[in-house]
């Protein structure tokens, strides 16, 4: 089966995470497995033609969501596995607590600026699901408002689809155990504590309330259009595994190909044959 089907949420269906085991590796054993480096490599090198193909293509454009808890590997993601995308072509973008510019806007507004051109690839470190995450489990604005924003994101994101944005929005899954084990990893590495936020700390009592509001984001919100993916993602050789393959099967999908020469090929290499001749001629007279 392919893992684009397999972690997809179907449209329509009720996700409930604590159903979802978030240390699931399939059919491997652990990330040293040789088996796994070649698959991760494949999926990557693939990942990256078809990046290159879009580029080439110019026509539509990808963008690619990650959401997760503290400490779920969002950050690692892009460094493993998004790196692959060539530069010319990428944007990143990471969504902080709104700026005062940005709040005094409509919620979509920072992140419509954000949206791949065409022909390139838009990674979002965080999204405007972040309007029925945080906002909703600190109830940042009233229910009454982000109760209506599942609306508001589903015409949002059809909307994109409809200009030629392709959208893979991928969810993270670790469970609370790991996370507090991430959490001890970044105490005792000095390398690591520049990450450490006592927010994230402050979020950890709202384990149940964030639960609630993603299976309610990704109930809701996943559509034929901009699918969801649930990632285990324990094991950080599984997720780099995984969202790799899903993005190479989706862009193989697509069937992209090189665009037609908009110049004759034929008279240009005429003309190319012409120049090496007459220099020769130049050359030996
Ligand atoms: P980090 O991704 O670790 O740099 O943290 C970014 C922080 O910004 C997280 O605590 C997010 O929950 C918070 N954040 C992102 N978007 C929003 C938003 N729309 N409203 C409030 N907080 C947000
Ligand atoms: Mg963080």
């Amino acid at each position: 089966m392919k893992y684009l089907e397999k972690f997809r949420v179907k449209p329509g269906s009720k996700v409930d995470l604590s159903k979802v085991d978030a240390g699931f590796k399939d059919k491997y054993h652990h990330g040293g497995d040789k088996k796994v480096q070649k698959e991760l490599e494949t999926h990557i090198n693939k990942m990256r033609e078809q990046q290159y193909l879009m580029y080439a293509e110019g026509g539509r454009s990808l963008l690619i969501c990650l959401q997760g808890r503290d400490a779920a590997g969002k950050d690692g993601t892009i460094n493993h596995v998004l790196s692959a995308m060539n530069p010319q072509g990428c944007t990143v973008t990471g969504f902080k607590v709104p700026s005062a510019e940005e709040a005094a806007h409509d919620f979509l507004w920072r992140y419509h600026q954000a949206m791949p051109p065409k022909g390139h690839v838009a990674i979002f470190n965080r999204s405007h699901y972040e309007d029925v995450l945080v906002v909703r489990v600190h109830n940042l604005v009233p229910k009454k408002i982000w109760s209506q924003r599942y609306q508001q994101i589903n015409d949002f994101e059809k909307m994109l689809s409809d200009n030629g944005i392709h959208i893979l929005k991928f969810y993270l899954h670790i469970d609370p155990d790991e996370q507090l084990e991430r959490f001890k990893k970044r105490i005792d590495d000095p390398a690591r504590h520049w990450k450490i936020s006592t927010g994230d700390y402050a979020e950890r009592p709202f384990w149940d309330a964030y639960s609630k509001a993603y299976e309610a984001a990704l109930s809701r919100c996943s559509t034929a259009h901009a699918p969801w993916f649930i990632i285990p993602s324990n094991h950080k050789w599984f997720r780099n595994l995984a969202v790799s393959r899903i993005i190479s099967e989706y862009m193989e999908s697509l069937r992209m190909k090189f665009p037609e020469p908009t110049v004759d090929i034929a008279e240009i290499r005429q003309k190319y044959h012409d120049i090496v001749s007459n220099e020769k001629k130049r050359a030996d007279a």
